[in-house]
């Protein structure tokens, strides 16, 4: 089984992947996570990368599909995937889907966690407190919700066109969030 969350920082989906991950064997990959350990393994990649991301822009297609193309068959995979912050673009999406179709995969569900404006920037300033990552400092979260706004509002209609795109409450509590999304799995 392969999905796709879809929600803007500070939206849980972190903590809904790792929820999800530890039910059903399923790997969560994060083009986030993997930029962010380049970076602090300070590749020539992670450097080439460091101000793109620090001004809240995306990165290149290539090198985001590449990264998922590295994992995306591997043995931790093998029982299905959460994509995260994976597809930004059409183009992603289109390689996303090329690449699972070459090896008999699809994606089964794409899931969009919608959490309220105002909720949204409260979460934001108390997780910026709690964390500590060099990235998580307010001004960078809320450039990357207006980066989220910006690709969402490109790549969500591409899934609604297909009628892959479900949408829930992200407002509810951690547990009736994950009951939301387990409905549609099963
Ligand atoms: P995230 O933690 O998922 O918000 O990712 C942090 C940053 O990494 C983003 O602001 C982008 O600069 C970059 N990034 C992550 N995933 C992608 C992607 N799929 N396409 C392009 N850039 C990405």
């Amino acid at each position: 089984m392969n999905i796709i969350f879809f929600g803007p920082p500070g939206a849980g989906k972190g903590t809904q992947a790792k929820i999800i991950e530890e039910k059903y064997g399923l790997k969560q990959l994060s083009t986030g996570d993997m930029l962010r350990e380049e970076m602090a393994n300070k590749t020539e990649l992670g450097l080439k990368m460091k101000s793109l991301i620090d001004e809240g822009k995306l990165v290149p297609d290539e090198i985001v599909i590449e990264m998922i193309a590295a994992h995306v068959n591997s043995d931790e995979c093998s029982k299905g995937v959460i994509f995260d912050g994976f597809p930004r673009t059409i183009a992603q999406a289109e390689a996303l889907e090329k690449m699972l179709a070459d090896c008999n995969k699809k994606i089964d569900h794409v899931i969009e966690l919608k959490v309220d404006d105002n909720l949204l920037d409260a979460r934001i300033e108390k997780r910026a407190k709690e964390e500590g990552r060099s990235d998580d400092n307010i001004e960078t979260l809320k450039k990357r919700l207006a980066q989220y706004r910006s690709y969402s509002a490109d790549v969500l209609p591409y899934y609604k066109a297909k009628n892959m795109h479900t949408e829930i409450d992200g407002m509810k509590t951690i547990d009736e969030v994950t009951a939301q999304i387990i409905k549609i799995l099963e």
